[in-house]
Protein backbone atom coordinates (compact mmCIF):
# COMPACT_ATOMS: atom_id res chain seq x y z
CA UNK A 1 0.00 0.00 0.00
CA UNK A 2 2.84 2.63 1.14
CA UNK A 3 4.85 1.79 -2.14
CA UNK A 4 7.05 4.53 -1.96
CA UNK A 5 7.61 4.67 1.87
CA UNK A 6 8.46 0.77 1.71
CA UNK A 7 11.24 1.19 -1.06
CA UNK A 8 12.56 4.06 0.73
CA UNK A 9 12.62 1.71 3.86
CA UNK A 10 14.23 -1.52 1.87
CA UNK A 11 17.35 0.86 0.67
CA UNK A 12 17.53 2.03 4.26
CA UNK A 13 17.25 -1.25 5.80
CA UNK A 14 20.01 -2.07 3.08
CA UNK A 15 22.54 0.55 4.30
CA UNK A 16 22.37 -0.27 7.73
CA UNK A 17 22.89 -3.93 6.67
CA UNK A 18 26.08 -3.14 5.61
CA UNK A 19 27.24 -0.56 8.52
CA UNK A 20 26.03 -3.08 11.43
CA UNK A 21 27.28 -6.04 13.09
CA UNK A 22 25.54 -8.94 11.36
CA UNK A 23 24.00 -10.11 15.12
CA UNK A 24 22.30 -6.94 15.67
CA UNK A 25 21.14 -6.99 11.94
CA UNK A 26 19.70 -10.09 11.82
CA UNK A 27 18.00 -9.56 15.50
CA UNK A 28 16.53 -5.97 15.08
CA UNK A 29 16.22 -5.49 10.93
CA UNK A 30 16.33 -8.44 9.13
CA UNK A 31 12.42 -8.93 9.91
CA UNK A 32 11.07 -5.74 9.18
CA UNK A 33 10.09 -6.09 5.50
CA UNK A 34 7.81 -3.59 5.13
CA UNK A 35 5.89 -0.36 6.07
CA UNK A 36 3.53 -0.85 9.07
CA UNK A 37 1.47 2.47 8.10
CA UNK A 38 2.13 5.93 7.29
CA UNK A 39 0.61 9.14 9.09
CA UNK A 40 1.47 12.82 9.77
CA UNK A 41 4.87 12.02 7.72
CA UNK A 42 5.67 9.35 9.86
CA UNK A 43 6.50 6.00 8.87
CA UNK A 44 5.61 3.16 11.09
CA UNK A 45 7.83 0.17 11.42
CA UNK A 46 6.12 -3.02 13.49
CA UNK A 47 8.66 -5.06 15.39
CA UNK A 48 7.84 -8.13 17.66
CA UNK A 49 8.48 -7.19 20.68
CA UNK A 50 8.78 -3.76 23.36
CA UNK A 51 12.74 -4.95 24.11
CA UNK A 52 13.51 -4.84 20.33
CA UNK A 53 11.55 -1.33 19.85
CA UNK A 54 13.17 -0.16 23.01
CA UNK A 55 16.65 -0.73 21.52
CA UNK A 56 15.83 0.21 18.05
CA UNK A 57 14.66 3.65 19.49
CA UNK A 58 17.48 4.08 21.84
CA UNK A 59 20.12 3.22 19.66
CA UNK A 60 19.49 3.28 16.21
CA UNK A 61 16.69 5.55 15.49
CA UNK A 62 18.52 8.55 15.16
CA UNK A 63 20.09 7.30 12.22
CA UNK A 64 17.73 5.78 10.91
CA UNK A 65 16.02 9.22 10.65
CA UNK A 66 18.96 10.94 9.44
CA UNK A 67 19.16 8.08 6.52
CA UNK A 68 15.75 8.93 6.00
CA UNK A 69 15.86 12.61 5.44
CA UNK A 70 18.06 12.30 2.53
CA UNK A 71 15.26 10.20 0.67
CA UNK A 72 12.21 11.87 1.96
CA UNK A 73 12.53 15.24 3.59
CA UNK A 74 10.20 15.74 6.86
CA UNK A 75 9.34 12.56 7.67
CA UNK A 76 10.36 10.23 10.26
CA UNK A 77 10.31 6.56 11.18
CA UNK A 78 7.87 5.47 14.21
CA UNK A 79 8.62 2.02 16.09
CA UNK A 80 5.49 0.21 17.38
CA UNK A 81 5.62 -3.14 18.98
CA UNK A 82 3.05 -5.75 17.98
CA UNK A 83 2.51 -6.25 21.88
CA UNK A 84 1.47 -2.68 21.89
CA UNK A 85 -0.66 -3.14 18.88
CA UNK A 86 -2.88 -6.07 20.17
CA UNK A 87 -3.05 -4.66 24.00
CA UNK A 88 -6.82 -3.03 24.74
CA UNK A 89 -4.34 0.07 25.57
CA UNK A 90 -3.39 0.27 21.54
CA UNK A 91 -5.62 2.69 20.67
CA UNK A 92 -4.41 4.95 23.19
CA UNK A 93 -1.14 4.37 22.70
CA UNK A 94 -1.38 4.82 19.06
CA UNK A 95 -2.18 8.64 19.78
CA UNK A 96 0.54 9.25 21.64
CA UNK A 97 2.60 8.24 18.54
CA UNK A 98 2.60 11.20 16.67
CA UNK A 99 5.11 13.61 17.17
CA UNK A 100 3.00 16.40 15.80
CA UNK A 101 0.24 18.22 17.44
CA UNK A 102 -3.08 19.42 16.25
CA UNK A 103 -1.99 22.17 14.43
CA UNK A 104 0.57 20.08 12.41
CA UNK A 105 3.54 21.26 14.36
CA UNK A 106 6.20 19.12 15.58
CA UNK A 107 7.02 20.40 19.84
CA UNK A 108 10.30 19.95 19.01
CA UNK A 109 10.93 23.06 17.21
CA UNK A 110 11.34 25.77 19.19
CA UNK A 111 12.97 29.08 20.81
CA UNK A 112 14.62 27.69 22.79
CA UNK A 113 16.34 25.31 21.56
CA UNK A 114 17.26 27.33 18.16
CA UNK A 115 20.75 28.47 18.35
CA UNK A 116 20.96 32.13 17.52
CA UNK A 117 24.23 33.54 15.28
CA UNK A 118 25.22 35.80 12.94
CA UNK A 119 23.21 34.95 10.48
CA UNK A 120 20.23 34.44 11.54
CA UNK A 121 20.00 36.99 14.37
CA UNK A 122 17.65 39.20 13.08
CA UNK A 123 15.53 36.63 11.70
CA UNK A 124 14.99 35.18 15.10
CA UNK A 125 14.47 38.45 16.88
CA UNK A 126 11.95 39.67 14.63
CA UNK A 127 10.46 35.88 15.09
CA UNK A 128 10.09 36.43 19.11
CA UNK A 129 8.46 39.65 18.89
CA UNK A 130 6.20 37.90 16.25
CA UNK A 131 5.09 34.98 18.37
CA UNK A 132 4.26 37.61 21.22
CA UNK A 133 2.38 40.78 19.11
CA UNK A 134 1.24 38.76 16.33
CA UNK A 135 0.49 40.65 13.19
CA UNK A 136 0.94 43.69 14.94
CA UNK A 137 4.61 43.64 14.14
CA UNK A 138 4.73 42.77 10.89
CA UNK A 139 1.94 40.51 8.26
CA UNK A 140 2.98 38.35 6.72
CA UNK A 141 5.84 37.57 7.69
CA UNK A 142 8.57 35.94 4.89
CA UNK A 143 11.58 33.72 5.91
CA UNK A 144 13.52 32.88 3.49
CA UNK A 145 16.72 31.10 2.65
CA UNK A 146 18.38 27.60 1.32
CA UNK A 147 17.61 24.37 2.37
CA UNK A 148 18.36 23.33 5.92
CA UNK A 149 19.59 26.51 7.66
CA UNK A 150 16.27 26.55 10.08
CA UNK A 151 13.51 28.03 8.07
CA UNK A 152 11.10 25.06 9.18
CA UNK A 153 12.39 25.30 12.70
CA UNK A 154 12.17 29.40 13.09
CA UNK A 155 8.53 29.37 11.76
CA UNK A 156 7.49 26.28 13.91
CA UNK A 157 9.10 28.07 17.22
CA UNK A 158 6.62 30.74 16.24
CA UNK A 159 3.52 28.34 15.93
CA UNK A 160 4.69 26.51 19.22
CA UNK A 161 5.18 29.85 21.61
CA UNK A 162 1.75 30.94 20.22
CA UNK A 163 0.26 27.35 20.68
CA UNK A 164 1.35 27.74 24.08
CA UNK A 165 0.92 31.38 25.37
CA UNK A 166 -2.52 32.04 23.40
CA UNK A 167 -4.31 28.60 23.94
CA UNK A 168 -7.19 30.44 22.62
CA UNK A 169 -5.79 30.81 19.17
CA UNK A 170 -6.11 28.46 16.23
CA UNK A 171 -2.23 27.80 14.81
CA UNK A 172 -2.32 25.88 11.86
CA UNK A 173 1.13 24.56 10.42
CA UNK A 174 0.46 22.96 6.55
CA UNK A 175 3.64 22.70 4.05
CA UNK A 176 2.88 23.47 0.69
CA UNK A 177 3.25 20.06 -1.26
CA UNK A 178 0.57 18.74 1.74
CA UNK A 179 -1.57 22.12 0.65
CA UNK A 180 -1.52 21.50 -2.63
CA UNK A 181 -2.37 17.67 -2.33
CA UNK A 182 -5.43 18.24 0.11
CA UNK A 183 -6.48 20.70 -3.07
CA UNK A 184 -6.37 18.45 -5.37
CA UNK A 185 -7.84 15.96 -3.47
CA UNK A 186 -10.69 18.19 -2.84
CA UNK A 187 -11.60 18.70 -6.22
CA UNK A 188 -12.61 15.05 -6.41
CA UNK A 189 -15.46 15.34 -4.34
CA UNK A 190 -18.66 16.83 -4.36
CA UNK A 191 -18.71 20.05 -2.29
CA UNK A 192 -14.90 19.06 -1.62
CA UNK A 193 -13.69 22.21 -2.39
CA UNK A 194 -16.18 24.22 0.46
CA UNK A 195 -15.22 21.66 2.84
CA UNK A 196 -11.70 22.37 1.97
CA UNK A 197 -11.62 25.82 2.32
CA UNK A 198 -13.73 26.17 5.32
CA UNK A 199 -10.63 23.97 7.22
CA UNK A 200 -8.96 27.50 7.18
CA UNK A 201 -11.93 29.78 7.64
CA UNK A 202 -11.11 29.88 11.86
CA UNK A 203 -7.58 29.66 11.76
CA UNK A 204 -5.59 32.58 13.80
CA UNK A 205 -2.57 32.44 12.99
CA UNK A 206 -1.50 30.50 9.70
CA UNK A 207 2.16 28.95 8.92
CA UNK A 208 2.22 28.05 5.31
CA UNK A 209 5.85 25.75 4.68
CA UNK A 210 7.84 26.56 1.37
CA UNK A 211 5.53 28.11 -0.74
CA UNK A 212 8.11 27.94 -3.57
CA UNK A 213 5.81 24.84 -4.95
CA UNK A 214 2.99 26.71 -5.59
CA UNK A 215 4.89 27.64 -8.79
CA UNK A 216 2.91 26.48 -11.61
CA UNK A 217 0.21 25.54 -9.85
CA UNK A 218 -2.16 27.92 -11.00
CA UNK A 219 -5.60 26.61 -9.40
CA UNK A 220 -3.62 26.41 -6.43
CA UNK A 221 -2.43 29.50 -6.40
CA UNK A 222 -5.92 31.20 -6.73
CA UNK A 223 -6.88 28.82 -3.52
CA UNK A 224 -4.10 30.45 -1.82
CA UNK A 225 -4.96 33.50 -2.34
CA UNK A 226 -8.24 33.38 -1.61
CA UNK A 227 -7.45 32.54 1.55
CA UNK A 228 -4.27 34.82 2.05
CA UNK A 229 -6.82 37.79 1.35
CA UNK A 230 -9.16 36.56 3.88
CA UNK A 231 -6.79 35.99 6.81
CA UNK A 232 -4.72 39.06 6.29
CA UNK A 233 -7.97 40.99 5.82
CA UNK A 234 -9.09 40.08 9.39
CA UNK A 235 -5.94 40.78 10.73
CA UNK A 236 -4.51 36.86 11.22
CA UNK A 237 -1.35 36.34 11.45
CA UNK A 238 0.31 34.71 8.28
CA UNK A 239 4.14 33.36 8.52
CA UNK A 240 5.54 31.78 5.42
CA UNK A 241 8.97 29.97 4.27
CA UNK A 242 10.22 29.99 1.26
CA UNK A 243 14.13 28.81 -0.52
CA UNK A 244 14.03 31.91 -1.92
CA UNK A 245 13.55 35.76 -1.79
CA UNK A 246 9.41 36.66 -2.83
CA UNK A 247 10.55 38.60 -5.85
CA UNK A 248 12.74 35.54 -7.40
CA UNK A 249 9.72 33.26 -7.42
CA UNK A 250 8.74 32.45 -10.92
CA UNK A 251 5.35 30.92 -12.39
CA UNK A 252 3.77 32.42 -9.12
CA UNK A 253 1.20 35.24 -10.02
CA UNK A 254 2.15 38.72 -9.30
CA UNK A 255 -0.61 39.39 -6.79
CA UNK A 256 0.47 36.59 -4.70
CA UNK A 257 4.20 37.17 -4.64
CA UNK A 258 3.71 40.86 -4.24
CA UNK A 259 1.90 40.10 -1.20
CA UNK A 260 4.31 38.01 0.37
CA UNK A 261 6.59 41.57 0.35
CA UNK A 262 4.04 43.65 2.23
CA UNK A 263 5.07 42.51 6.04
CA UNK A 264 8.65 41.48 7.07
CA UNK A 265 10.91 39.76 4.77
CA UNK A 266 13.88 37.83 6.52
CA UNK A 267 16.72 36.00 5.44
CA UNK A 268 18.59 32.73 6.68
CA UNK A 269 22.53 32.88 5.72
CA UNK A 270 24.54 30.19 6.11
CA UNK A 271 26.62 29.68 9.57
CA UNK A 272 29.56 30.76 10.42
CA UNK A 273 32.13 28.11 11.83
CA UNK A 274 31.84 29.71 15.41
CA UNK A 275 27.99 29.37 14.94
CA UNK A 276 28.23 25.88 13.50
CA UNK A 277 30.69 24.97 17.04
CA UNK A 278 27.53 26.23 18.84
CA UNK A 279 25.19 24.34 17.27
CA UNK A 280 26.92 20.86 17.57
CA UNK A 281 27.72 21.91 21.45
CA UNK A 282 23.88 22.52 22.11
CA UNK A 283 22.84 19.31 19.67
CA UNK A 284 25.50 17.43 22.10
CA UNK A 285 23.77 18.54 24.94
CA UNK A 286 20.28 17.32 23.88
CA UNK A 287 21.52 14.04 22.86
CA UNK A 288 22.90 14.28 27.08
CA UNK A 289 26.33 14.24 26.18
CA UNK A 290 28.95 15.73 28.42
CA UNK A 291 30.55 18.83 26.53
CA UNK A 292 34.02 18.49 28.97
CA UNK A 293 34.11 14.67 27.61
CA UNK A 294 34.08 15.61 24.06
CA UNK A 295 37.43 17.13 22.20
CA UNK A 296 37.13 20.73 20.72
CA UNK A 297 39.73 19.00 17.87
CA UNK A 298 36.89 16.58 16.69
CA UNK A 299 34.19 19.68 17.36
CA UNK A 300 36.19 21.86 14.94
CA UNK A 301 36.70 19.00 12.56
CA UNK A 302 32.33 18.20 12.17
CA UNK A 303 32.34 22.09 11.97
CA UNK A 304 34.70 22.17 9.36
CA UNK A 305 33.49 19.48 7.21
CA UNK A 306 29.94 20.44 6.90
CA UNK A 307 29.93 24.08 6.17
CA UNK A 308 26.89 24.26 4.06
CA UNK A 309 23.69 23.34 5.82
CA UNK A 310 22.62 22.81 9.38
CA UNK A 311 20.55 19.66 8.75
CA UNK A 312 24.06 18.50 7.38
CA UNK A 313 25.75 19.22 10.35
CA UNK A 314 22.99 17.84 13.04
CA UNK A 315 23.17 14.63 10.32
CA UNK A 316 26.84 14.57 10.68
CA UNK A 317 26.99 14.53 14.30
CA UNK A 318 23.86 11.69 14.64
CA UNK A 319 25.92 9.39 12.83
CA UNK A 320 29.29 10.02 14.34
CA UNK A 321 27.50 9.10 17.83
CA UNK A 322 25.86 6.24 16.31
CA UNK A 323 29.08 5.32 14.74
CA UNK A 324 30.96 5.53 18.56
CA UNK A 325 27.62 3.75 19.93
CA UNK A 326 28.05 0.70 17.76
CA UNK A 327 30.99 0.48 18.04
CA UNK A 328 31.98 1.50 21.53
CA UNK A 329 34.58 4.01 20.72
CA UNK A 330 35.61 7.26 21.87
CA UNK A 331 34.61 10.65 20.55
CA UNK A 332 38.26 11.04 18.74
CA UNK A 333 38.67 12.69 15.70
CA UNK A 334 40.03 10.04 14.01
CA UNK A 335 36.85 8.27 14.76
CA UNK A 336 35.24 11.33 13.41
CA UNK A 337 36.82 10.64 10.01
CA UNK A 338 36.28 6.88 9.97
CA UNK A 339 32.25 7.23 11.24
CA UNK A 340 32.15 10.57 8.39
CA UNK A 341 33.96 9.32 5.51
CA UNK A 342 30.83 7.97 3.32
CA UNK A 343 27.98 9.82 4.66
CA UNK A 344 28.64 13.82 3.73
CA UNK A 345 28.50 15.40 0.69
CA UNK A 346 31.84 16.83 2.03
CA UNK A 347 33.28 20.32 0.31
CA UNK A 348 36.39 20.25 -1.86
CA UNK A 349 38.63 21.78 0.73
CA UNK A 350 37.96 19.00 3.32
CA UNK A 351 37.98 15.85 0.63
CA UNK A 352 41.66 15.60 1.30
CA UNK A 353 41.48 14.75 5.11
CA UNK A 354 39.69 11.42 4.22
CA UNK A 355 42.61 9.41 2.65
CA UNK A 356 44.64 8.26 5.06
CA UNK A 357 48.53 8.32 4.64
CA UNK A 358 48.67 4.40 5.15
CA UNK A 359 46.39 4.13 2.41
CA UNK A 360 48.60 6.08 0.15
CA UNK A 361 51.43 3.94 0.78
CA UNK A 362 49.64 0.70 0.44
CA UNK A 363 48.76 1.95 -3.29
CA UNK A 364 52.37 3.27 -4.16
CA UNK A 365 53.42 -0.24 -3.01
CA UNK A 366 51.05 -2.36 -4.34
CA UNK A 367 51.67 -0.35 -8.13
CA UNK A 368 55.30 -0.39 -7.60
CA UNK A 369 55.76 -3.90 -7.44
CA UNK A 370 52.80 -5.30 -9.77
CA UNK A 371 54.61 -3.35 -12.41
CA UNK A 372 57.54 -4.65 -11.17
CA UNK A 373 59.13 -0.48 -10.90
CA UNK A 374 61.06 1.55 -8.64
CA UNK A 375 58.86 3.21 -6.20
CA UNK A 376 61.13 6.42 -6.59
CA UNK A 377 60.98 6.17 -10.46
CA UNK A 378 56.62 6.24 -9.56
CA UNK A 379 57.39 9.32 -7.67
CA UNK A 380 59.99 10.98 -9.88
CA UNK A 381 58.94 12.99 -13.36
CA UNK A 382 60.67 9.73 -15.62
CA UNK A 383 58.58 9.66 -18.98
CA UNK A 384 59.68 5.98 -19.70
CA UNK A 385 56.08 4.58 -21.12
CA UNK A 386 55.55 1.46 -18.36
CA UNK A 387 56.05 4.48 -15.35
CA UNK A 388 53.92 6.86 -16.73
CA UNK A 389 51.22 4.20 -17.11
CA UNK A 390 51.05 3.27 -13.63
CA UNK A 391 52.13 6.66 -12.02
CA UNK A 392 48.65 7.28 -14.39
CA UNK A 393 46.96 4.29 -12.65
CA UNK A 394 47.80 5.65 -9.38
CA UNK A 395 46.01 9.06 -10.35
CA UNK A 396 43.07 7.57 -11.36
CA UNK A 397 42.20 5.12 -8.30
CA UNK A 398 43.81 8.21 -5.82
CA UNK A 399 41.16 10.16 -7.77
CA UNK A 400 38.45 7.72 -7.56
CA UNK A 401 38.64 5.82 -4.45
CA UNK A 402 39.72 8.20 -2.23
CA UNK A 403 38.22 11.70 -3.94
CA UNK A 404 41.67 13.22 -3.58
CA UNK A 405 41.78 16.38 -5.31
CA UNK A 406 44.31 16.90 -8.29
CA UNK A 407 46.45 18.87 -6.12
CA UNK A 408 46.58 16.52 -3.47
CA UNK A 409 47.99 14.06 -5.52
CA UNK A 410 50.33 16.32 -7.06
CA UNK A 411 51.76 17.24 -3.57
CA UNK A 412 51.93 13.10 -3.31
CA UNK A 413 53.99 12.81 -6.41
CA UNK A 414 57.00 15.36 -5.36
CA UNK A 415 54.71 18.39 -5.88
CA UNK A 416 53.14 17.87 -9.67
CA UNK A 417 51.44 20.87 -10.76
CA UNK A 418 47.71 20.11 -10.76
CA UNK A 419 47.13 20.69 -14.43
CA UNK A 420 49.51 17.74 -15.05
CA UNK A 421 48.09 15.02 -12.74
CA UNK A 422 44.48 15.89 -14.19
CA UNK A 423 45.81 15.39 -17.97
CA UNK A 424 47.42 12.31 -16.65
CA UNK A 425 44.37 11.03 -14.96
CA UNK A 426 42.66 12.09 -18.00
CA UNK A 427 44.68 10.14 -20.27
CA UNK A 428 44.28 7.30 -18.22
CA UNK A 429 40.51 7.73 -17.76
CA UNK A 430 40.23 7.24 -22.14
CA UNK A 431 42.75 4.16 -21.28
CA UNK A 432 40.39 2.69 -18.84
CA UNK A 433 37.25 3.58 -20.78
CA UNK A 434 38.11 1.57 -23.95
CA UNK A 435 40.70 -1.00 -22.82
CA UNK A 436 39.88 -4.43 -20.95
CA UNK A 437 43.52 -4.30 -20.14
CA UNK A 438 43.39 -0.75 -17.84
CA UNK A 439 40.21 -2.04 -16.10
CA UNK A 440 41.95 -5.39 -15.18
CA UNK A 441 44.81 -3.49 -14.04
CA UNK A 442 42.76 -0.92 -11.58
CA UNK A 443 41.09 -4.33 -10.57
CA UNK A 444 44.23 -6.14 -9.64
CA UNK A 445 45.55 -3.78 -7.89
CA UNK A 446 42.35 -2.94 -5.67
CA UNK A 447 42.32 -6.51 -5.30
CA UNK A 448 46.20 -6.61 -3.96
CA UNK A 449 45.32 -3.52 -1.86
CA UNK A 450 42.29 -5.55 -0.06
CA UNK A 451 39.97 -3.44 -1.67
CA UNK A 452 36.73 -4.31 -3.52
CA UNK A 453 38.02 -3.88 -6.92
CA UNK A 454 33.80 -3.26 -7.99
CA UNK A 455 33.98 0.19 -5.76
CA UNK A 456 35.32 2.31 -7.91
P1 LIG B 1 14.90 24.42 6.40
O1 LIG B 1 13.45 24.48 6.69
O2 LIG B 1 15.53 25.78 6.23
O3 LIG B 1 15.24 23.51 5.26
P2 LIG B 1 15.01 23.19 8.99
O4 LIG B 1 14.29 24.21 9.79
O5 LIG B 1 14.26 21.96 8.63
O6 LIG B 1 15.64 23.83 7.67
O7 LIG B 1 16.35 22.84 9.77
C1 LIG B 1 17.09 21.67 9.51
C2 LIG B 1 17.57 21.07 10.81
O8 LIG B 1 18.52 21.94 11.42
C3 LIG B 1 16.45 20.89 11.82
O9 LIG B 1 16.67 19.70 12.53
C4 LIG B 1 16.61 22.08 12.74
O10 LIG B 1 16.17 21.80 14.05
C5 LIG B 1 18.08 22.33 12.71
N1 LIG B 1 18.38 23.76 12.85
C6 LIG B 1 18.28 24.68 11.91
N2 LIG B 1 18.63 25.88 12.38
C7 LIG B 1 18.96 25.69 13.67
C8 LIG B 1 19.43 26.56 14.70
N3 LIG B 1 19.64 27.85 14.49
N4 LIG B 1 19.68 26.03 15.91
C9 LIG B 1 19.49 24.71 16.12
N5 LIG B 1 19.07 23.83 15.20
C10 LIG B 1 18.80 24.33 13.98
MG1 LIG C 1 11.91 23.49 5.71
Amino acid sequence: MYNLERDVWLKIKENLRCFLDKDVYETYFEPINDVYKVENNEIYLLVDSVFIKNRIEKIYLSKMNLLLSKHLKDCSFVVVSRDEMSSPESNKNKLSFSKTNASGLNPNYTFSNFVVGDSNRFAHHIATLVADKLASVANPVYIFGDVGLGKTHLMQAIGNYISYSKPDLKTLYIRTQDFFTEYVKAGSKPGGYEVFSKHYDNVDVLLVDDVQFLESKDKTQIEFFKIFEKLSNEGKLIVLTSDRKASDLTNIMTRLTSRFEWGVSLDINKPDKTHRINILCAKLKQEGVDLDGFPKETLDFIASVCDSNIRELEGALKTFLFYCNVYDCDYSVENAKEALKNNISLNESTKDIFAPTQEIKKILDVVSTYFRINQDALLSSSRKREIVYARQLCFYILRNKYNLTFSKIGSIFNGKDHTTVMHGYQMFEREYNSSDEAKQNVENVLRKMGKNPNTI
